[in-house]
């Protein structure tokens, strides 16, 4: 036994017989420091190569090490930890909503291409040449189709692929728990998934909401805070001045659109570098504004950027609209709304990042109501739905379809935490007339709408039932619970930025065979 262990490495599996004893020198560093085994009979049923990083709690490998050996990664406690938080949670997602009588019924992956938003990632027929199935970017009009057969409960924690420029927390594949009901309208919907998001917080980290969720229509969540997916751990509202600062002869409000700003409690000691290092960030390419103001609130004094131009009174009075008080700082940005809104947005989250305001432990739900049905592209010059085609528009809104489709407000909603949108849904169209005019309105001719979604309005001939749904990204809620930033972390098997299994060294080549049995040529170099 002495000479085996002599020979004994890391990460080698041992079949080791023996008792367990109180260790002497006990270390409660470890998880097994109080005991030991003195060992009978040892035998090394595996041996190991040094592996290529340290498999502890906080590993020395870099990131792409770490995907290559994914299996050892794996086996580090914050992974293991991660995974078994999974789990639970879709044991957990199961449970509840079994207990609410949905069924849980699959789809297929290989379906027609539709659009969604994204682009799909297709696959080649052998039996069929020259034709193409489409990965589904989600089970949308699946789920649909299924409220028209009468499975009036549906779910299924269900496998999505959209090809996409991958971003931070996006995935080219990643699972989402994908909901509908029938005969129900958006409260009901929402009171369903509420509970529903009570238990998964209550089960899942023992926290209770006794609250409900706060609701806030889109126009409010941009307005204050410059997105719709707000981040409610902090407040930092934002406030419209753009009547108060206009006509100073400062140019740049003048000719501006909009101003608006917020006040950073606490923050009137900025020192001039931190303001020039903000102002750096808000030109950055990926917020894209022109620079930023500032006013220093004092109990006896204010000071600002642009004194030149107001009054002590008038920037107090500025400052005071924004919600400061002394010993608050005030930023104010300006230009076309909707833009100036989002850069400050970006301002307002880097701000309260410094501050230490974004706090993983703590969890501040809501969910967005009244989206408006289209977002207007300027490059393509037309309208596209917002969330997506199968949505309905709120009744009262119907009348301007044609006339003045921006101000159709959608009957769509999102459950957002803590700046981050976790799922979203809509209650959907179900009689074609009106899912033909809103076809219409996204530009299809009847053509193209009966080609791309023909089984679906042939289907709504049928007695199609009013319904609804919504889906939640689960690896983003295992991420959002877990505390952690990186959707990675909760899949076992993720790609890395480049959209690569680096472990598998996929995507790869096909043999020539291959493409011959799919009537495939290929461009010989990649355009
Ligand atoms: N299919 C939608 C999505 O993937 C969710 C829904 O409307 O239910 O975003």
């Amino acid at each position: 036994t002495r000479r085996t262990a002599a020979e004994l490495g890391r990460e080698f599996v041992l079949q080791v017989t023996g008792r367990v004893i109180e260790r002497e020198s006990k270390n409660p560093k470890l998880p097994t420091g109080e005991i030991e085994i003195a060992a009978d009979a040892l035998v090394i049923l595996n041996r190991s190569d040094v592996p290529p990083f340290t498999i502890e709690e906080e590993s020395d490998g870099g990131d792409d090490l770490r995907m290559k050996y994914r299996y050892l990664d794996l086996r580090r406690p914050p992974l293991q930890r991660a995974l078994i938080l999974r789990h639970r949670m879709a044991h957990a997602v199961r449970t509840f909503l079994d207990g609410e009588g949905f069924l849980e019924i699959e789809t297929p992956y290989l379906i027609k291409s539709t659009p969604e938003g994204a682009r799909d990632f297709v696959v080649p027929s052998r039996m069929n040449p020259n034709q193409f199935y489409a990965l589904p970017q989600s089970p949308q009009t699946l789920k649909q189709l299924l409220m028209v057969a009468g499975y009036d409960k549906y779910f299924q924690i269900v496998r999505c692929f959209r090809d996409e420029d991958l971003r931070a927390d996006r995935q080219p594949e990643f699972t989402q728990i994908d909901c509908e009901m029938s005969f129900v309208e958006q409260e009901d919907v929402l009171e369903v998934f509420e509970r529903w998001a009570k238990h998964m917080f209550r089960e899942v980290l023992d926290i209770d909401f006794a609250e409900p969720f706060r609701r806030m229509p889109w126009i409010e969540a941009m307005e204050k805070y410059g997105s719709d997916k707000p981040d409610l751990r902090f407040g930092m509202e934002f406030h419209d001045v753009t009547g108060r600062v206009k006509g100073h002869g400062f140019g740049v409000f003048d000719d501006a659109e909009y101003v608006c700003g917020f006040a950073a409690a606490g923050c009137a000691g900025y020192t001039r570098k931190q303001i020039d290092a903000l102002t750096e960030f808000v030109k950055r390419p990926q917020v894209g504004a022109k620079g930023l103001i500032w006013i220093r609130v004092e109990a006896d004094a204010v000071k600002s950027s642009v004194d030149k131009f107001y009054t002590p009174d008038e920037v107090r009075a500025v400052a005071e609209a924004c919600g400061a008080a002394a010993g608050d700082m005030v930023f104010l940005m300006s230009g076309p709304k909707f833009r100036t809104l989002t850069q400050l947005c970006a301002l307002r989250l880097e701000v309260a990042q410094q501050l230490g305001l974004r706090d993983p432990k703590r969890f501040a739900p809501l969910w967005v109501v009244d989206f408006p049905m289209f977002e207007w592209d300027d490059e393509t010059q037309r309208f596209y739905a917002m969330h997506h085609p199968f949505t309905s528009p709120k009744p009262e809104d119907v009348p301007y379809l044609e006339s003045d489709p921006g101000r159709v407000r959608a009957n769509a909603y999102d459950f957002v935490c803590n700046g981050t949108e976790i799922g979203g849904g809509s209650i959907r169209i179900h009689d074609p007339k009106l899912q033909a005019a809103i076809f219409s309105c996204l530009g299809f001719t009847p053509e193209k709408a009966q080609e791309q979604f023909g089984f679906l309005m042939n289907a709504f001939k049928y007695g199609a039932p009013p319904h609804g749904g919504l889906a939640f990204g689960f690896d983003r809620l295992c991420s959002l619970f877990g505390g952690s930033e990186s959707i990675r972390d909760y899949i076992a098997f993720p790609k890395n930025n480049a959209g690569r299994d680096v472990m598998l060294d996929a995507p790869s080549a096909i043999d020539p065979a291959q493409l011959d049995e799919l009537y495939l040529d290929l461009h010989t170099t990649a355009k």
